[in-house]
């Protein structure tokens, strides 16, 4: 018989997004459990401080209505590993650890350079296992879906992360799980992540296609603040590597002021463009 890929052997960190996805997949590994967790297969959702309302909701929801524990950690510099243990009622809703590291950085992230990824989520959930469960070798479960294969390739080609002891296991994709199945299982479900699929994760990540960020800004202009306003700092002349276009999440289009400039005042394309979303490098931040 074959091993189900579900049934993850500890130690473990599940990577919760806080997505239909993650969520999807923690149900599953539960299930697979008999309803029960190990005690040495830990959950752990990394808030950026620019996830919506909707988002911190859901985490909260999904660990009560199946009786996880749910670890949340955010980043900050001055706590003992980079890491601050947070919960529902005291996480960063402003993105204030994601300014932090903006700050601390003087430029801001870009796809070539998601430093967002690792800093804010990768680093914390490896923190959470080495210092807090005290682990030096331990299986970092992701999210990623059978239909979503250069990620899949991408994660499998990294294998076993020597610098951190942290192994991907990707049981969605070892299980042929598309989105068409997460979304057939959630219609079902007396609850969901009330948030349309395109408007998870940081509320306007840059990775996000043109016509996704310009129908948010559409949808709650008053998120585009914050994103202007980093595109807006001075940065430091000092910091390794630092140019003018180092300010600019991206730039190969507008900046963030430009395009919510041009959602007020010529709307919203009415066809999404056929820009894709950015599939970068080594990303955690799955849906
Ligand atoms: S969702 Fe986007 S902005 Fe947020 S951490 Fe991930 S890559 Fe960075």
């Amino acid at each position: 018989m074959s091993r189900d890929p579900f049934r993850i052997a500890g130690p473990a960190v599940i990577s919760f997004s806080g997505g239909r996805t993650s969520a999807y997949m923690l149900k599953r590994i539960i299930g697979a459990h008999g309803g029960v967790l190990p005690d040495d297969v830990a959950v752990v959702f990394a808030n950026t401080g620019k996830e919506r309302p909707e988002t911190l909701d859901f985490v909260a929801e999904c660990g009560a209505r199946w009786n996880a524990h749910i670890v949340w950690v955010e980043y900050d510099w001055d706590e003992p590993h980079r890491t601050r243990i947070v919960s529902h009622n005291s996480a960063a809703r402003n993105g204030e650890p994601f300014e932090a590291l903006i700050d601390r950085k003087g430029f801001v992230p870009n796809p070539r350079m998601r430093f967002c990824t690792s800093f804010l989520k990768r680093d914390r959930i490896d923190s959470y296992a080495r210092y807090w469960l005290g682990w030096k070798r331990w299986s970092s479960v992701l999210g990623l879906r059978a239909d979503e294969p250069k990620r899949v390739r991408r994660q499998r080609a990294c294998g076993a992360r020597k610098r951190t002891g942290a192994t991907v296991q990707l049981p969605l994709a070892d299980a042929g799980v598309t989105e068409r199945h997460v979304r057939a299982w959630w219609a079902e479900q007396p609850f969901d992540l009330r948030l349309e699929s395109h408007e998870g994760n940081c509320d306007l990540c840059f990775l996000k296609a043109r016509w996704k960020i310009e129908a948010i800004m559409r949808d709650r202009p008053e998120l585009a603040d914050w994103w202007i306003a980093q595109e807006a700092k001075p940065g430091k002349s000092s910091a390794k590597g630092h140019c003018p276009d180092m300010r600019l999440f991206r730039i190969d289009r507008e900046d963030y002021a430009r395009l919510f400039d041009q959602v007020q005042r010529q709307g919203v394309l009415a066809l999404p463009d056929p820009e894709i979303d950015w599939e970068g490098e080594d990303c955690i931040c799955t849906d």
